[in-house]
């Protein structure tokens, strides 16, 4: 049975504190801790105990409380303050990239995710996917950015996580209050819930829509927990990640279709759409069949527009982590759908198989986003590479590096992550403008002219807060399993404020490694009781609930950290969330990470360190392979990026790789001090990794590349082909159906060059073919000479590509084109020609999976 909220009770504000209200209602305050300090302030305890959730503070707090604050001059005047900065953010024009102008109030992207994590307050995350698009939205309110958030407002959100005593991971469901939480629910003019509603095989799903404010950015969360529907279809929202594949599948048309009707009834005309994960595909095809029924467009007109206006990013390199499903279950939910959009239910299977005319073959949703979208890409430049080798099969003539998946970077949303200690030091170094300044890179080149001593005092100032931090937690994880008097006042000595402290937290998945270190228990025994350089570790993570190998990790791992002679000195502090982060990531000096290459799609706990001046050490995987410098300046490697069979070898290895680093490079830096006592060395490699690494690694910078490669072009796409009443969408559609029909009938033929046998680097070559046009216009033909070094057998090791262009004029249907090739190194190189489509509203040439190779 799921409880049917009821109204609450809202308290009575004092009218001078009204403005608080205001606060309360935007997420601002999460990264911004003037605000939070006008909440937490009035009462600290409280302020802990609503987990930082400024309507649940308010409702209650005592009304005495709010009557003695309400006379008290010097908080009003903060209040004042607080508001008219609250104000004059929400209204500044600035910010990075200009979009094309659209209506006004209009926003002109709407992102969409299964999960959002951007405050403590709003439990719909369960890890870095969540956490990402929070840092999304909240840095495309930094810069001004037009976009719309959609996603789903579960009723329990992720589990919280505590251990039994003998460390075996337990899982609670807290019901989310959505009366009580800093969202809006929306209405319209009669005062009732704006619905949408979506079609599950013949029932209809009823969704009422809240609206929580990101800053400047709404997020528009639907929830399905409402009368209009019976009680299983109910739960849809009841739980992230929760239910089998078919309540899976229920979400995802939820959030896919829904999402796109929410928009409507909203009335909000995003140009473009970013779907995140596979999770949200359905989206794309509701665009289509939006533009089929409501602007008369053909079915391929339609595809074309919509394909041409959406971003796909996966963020999975591991199979399992796609969802699949099976034809059958699709054929009941969507056959109805296809035949409505004019499709063969067959025909619409294949937009979600990698091999169209494998029949049994599941509907992959990554599949259909990739295409259903003209721009794709990986989280990180490793990760790209790694999405072009896993999605290889749906472009099947392409060699592996023109597979159309490119990279942008995650980044964290350093305002959010940075201790407010840090914050003030950066504003005085780097200038107050650090926060929203979209040129990150020129705010942060500033960062070696921080003070070593301010910046190394802060520093420790921090890692004391964590230890208390620590203390307190473990105190109150202790308390709730009853442990004895002794034990709790262990508790409140654990750790020590001055020692070199190492955090590693995040899910106990089996690829992240957490066992690594526990490898040779001796090794890393003598490490932690060294009496002279001590060691200390913090970690925290959570299993899925369905993991039993996760589970009985945290399990060794935390009967390890309890034996007498390491609890002092090794702590795993229970259900892992976005204070207890900020704690670590602010409080460590050294950040762990251990995935096994290639794995780890991104990580951004990592680049949540950075910007507190921590360092990394890290496997070579995910973003910490395009950022570690082999001079170990910005912090360490694990390895250099080799990828083994045996994993078992792997692990020996790498583990004792990570002693020696510990041993002979974090440790001794660490305690090489000069006569006031600072670590100089480290702290130079604090500085560097500060101007060096936070700039790339910002949200600011991915939103910005977003921007620019992504949004603004799709945005322009888009308005090129609404042109005429959409004339221009159909007029790429003929052409992308004639180019398909004749494409089969081009040849190349005669290719010729003059270069002689051997020639020295950087010579020009002229290359030389006649191509068959089978009536396509050579301008719409994009012809190159595709060059590189070979290798033993022949295969080229990588590739450079020239135009090439018609010379003269047809003879009997056959064009000659002739380009310049130049070779760059030294070596056995080859070349040959290749074909691709090319149309001036065809952002990709890449984006059809045509392709001719000369012989
Ligand atoms: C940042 C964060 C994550 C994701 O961390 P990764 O390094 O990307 O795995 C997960 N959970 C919480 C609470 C976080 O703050």
């Amino acid at each position: 049975m799921q409880p049917l909220r009821v109204f609450s009770v809202a308290p009575k504000l004092p009218r001078p504190l009204e403005p608080l209200r205001e606060l309360a209602y935007n997420f601002w305050f999460s990264w911004n801790p003037r605000i939070e300090e006008l909440f937490a302030q009035l009462d600290p305890r409280l302020w802990r105990e609503t987990a930082k959730n400024p309507v649940l503070f308010l409702n209650r707090a005592p009304q005495s409380l709010l009557q003695s604050v309400a006379a008290d001059e010097n908080y009003l005047e903060r209040l004042k303050e607080a508001r008219a900065s609250l104000e004059q953010y929400t209204t500044r024009t600035t910010g990075g990239v200009p979009f094309p102008p659209a209506e006004s109030g209009q926003p002109a992207v709407a992102y969409f995710s299964l999960e959002y994590g951007f405050s403590l307050s709003m439990p719909i995350y369960s890890g870095g996917l969540g956490i990402l698009a929070g840092d999304h939205l909240k840095s495309a309110s930094d810069l001004n950015t037009p976009l719309v958030g959609i996603g789903l407002f579960y009723l329990k959100g992720y589990f919280r996580q505590y251990l039994t005593p003998d460390a075996w991971q337990q899982e609670r469901y807290p019901v989310n209050d959505f009366e009580q939480m800093p969202v809006v629910l929306l209405k319209d003019a009669a005062g009732q819930p704006l619905l949408v509603d979506v079609d599950l095989a013949g029932q209809t799903l009823y969704a009422q829509i809240w609206r929580a404010q990101v800053g400047r950015i709404a997020l528009y969360l639907m929830d399905t927990n409402i009368p209009q529907n019976p009680e299983h279809l109910r739960a849809v929202t009841a739980n992230l990640y929760g239910g089998g594949l078919e309540m899976r599948l229920w979400q995802e048309i939820l959030l896919g279709i829904g999402g796109i009707k929410a928009l409507r009834v909203l009335g909000l005309t995003p140009k473009v759409i970013h779907m995140n994960e596979g999770h949200s595909a359905f989206a794309g095809l509701e665009r289509i069949r939006h533009y089929m029924k409501r602007e008369g467009l053909s079915l391929e007109a339609a595809l074309e527009l919509s394909a041409s206006t959406s971003i796909f990013t996966t963020h999975t390199p591991v199979p399992a982590g796609n969802d699949r499903f099976p034809s059958d279950l699709i054929q009941r939910y969507f056959e109805g759908y296809a035949r409505d959009m004019g499709v063969a239910f067959k025909v619409f299977m294949a937009l979600g198989r990698e091999d169209p005319r494998d029949d049994s073959e599941h509907l992959c949703m990554t599949v259909l986003a990739l295409k259903l979208s003209r721009f794709n890409n990986g989280v990180s430049r490793l990760h790209g590479r790694v999405s072009r080798t896993m999605w290889q099969r749906v472009w099947p003539q392409y060699p592996l590096e023109d597979v159309p998946i490119g990279a942008i970077t995650n980044g964290v949303h350093a305002p959010s992550w940075v201790a407010p200690d840090m914050a003030l030091l950066y504003d005085r170094y780097l200038g107050g403008n650090w926060r929203e300044d979209p040129d990150c890179t020129r705010a942060w080149s500033l960062a070696d002219t921080i003070s070593d001593s301010e910046l190394w005092r802060t520093h420790e100032r921090l890692r004391a807060r964590l230890v208390d931090f620590v203390r307190w937690k473990l105190r109150k994880q202790m308390e709730s399993k009853g442990v004895g008097r002794r034990l709790l006042e262990l508790a409140s000595e654990v750790l020590d404020p001055d020692a070199l402290t190492i955090g590693f937290a995040r899910r106990f998945a089996t690829y992240k490694r957490a066992g690594l270190l526990l490898r040779d228990k001796q090794r890393l025994f003598s490490l932690v009781s060294n009496k002279a350089r001590p060691v200390q570790f913090v970690f925290a993570g959570k299993a899925h609930p369905a993991d039993q190998g996760g589970k009985k990790l945290i399990q060794e791992l935390v009967q390890f950290c309890q034996q007498e002679d390491c609890r002092m000195r090794m702590v795993f502090l229970e259900d892992y969330d976005m204070d207890t982060a900020a704690h670590m990531v602010q409080g460590v000096d050294v950040w762990l990470n251990t995935p096994r290459r290639p794995l780890e799609a991104c990580g951004t706990s990592g680049m949540k360190a950075l910007v507190n001046g921590v360092l990394n050490l890290s496997t070579l995987d995910g973003w910490w392979d395009e950022a570690y410098k082999p001079d170990n300046s910005v912090g360490w490697a694990i390895g250099q990026g080799e990828e083994y069979e045996d994993d078992e070898y792997q692990d020996f290895v790498e583990s004792q790789t990570l002693y020696n680093i510990l041993e002979n490079d974090v440790i001794p830096l660490f305690y090489d001090r000069d006569h006031s006592r600072l670590p100089k060395h480290w702290v130079r490699r604090m500085k560097a990794s500060l101007k060096e690494l936070v700039p790339l690694y910002s949200a600011h910078r991915m939103v910005e590349d977003y921007t620019r490669q992504a949004y603004i072009p799709a945005c322009e796409n888009f308005d090129k082909l609404r042109q005429n009443n959409y004339k221009a969408a159909a007029e790429l559609a003929t052409w992308r159906m004639d180019i398909m029909t004749r494409w089969s009938g081009l040849q190349i033929q005669n290719i010729q060059t003059d270069a002689p046998a051997a020639l020295t680097v950087s010579e020009t070559v002229t290359v030389t073919c006649e191509v068959l046009l089978n009536d396509i216009k050579a301008d719409h033909l994009l012809v190159e000479i595709y060059s590189g070094p070979l290798d033993t057998d022949g295969r080229f090791t990588s590739r450079l590509t020239f135009p090439m262009q018609p010379a003269g004029q047809p003879v009997n249907g056959w064009q000659r084109f002739e380009g310049q090739a130049q070779p760059e190194d030294a070596g056995r190189f080859g070349f040959t020609v290749r074909i691709l489509p090319r149309h001036p509203l065809l952002l990709d040439p890449h984006a059809l999976g045509l392709i001719k190779w000369g012989a």
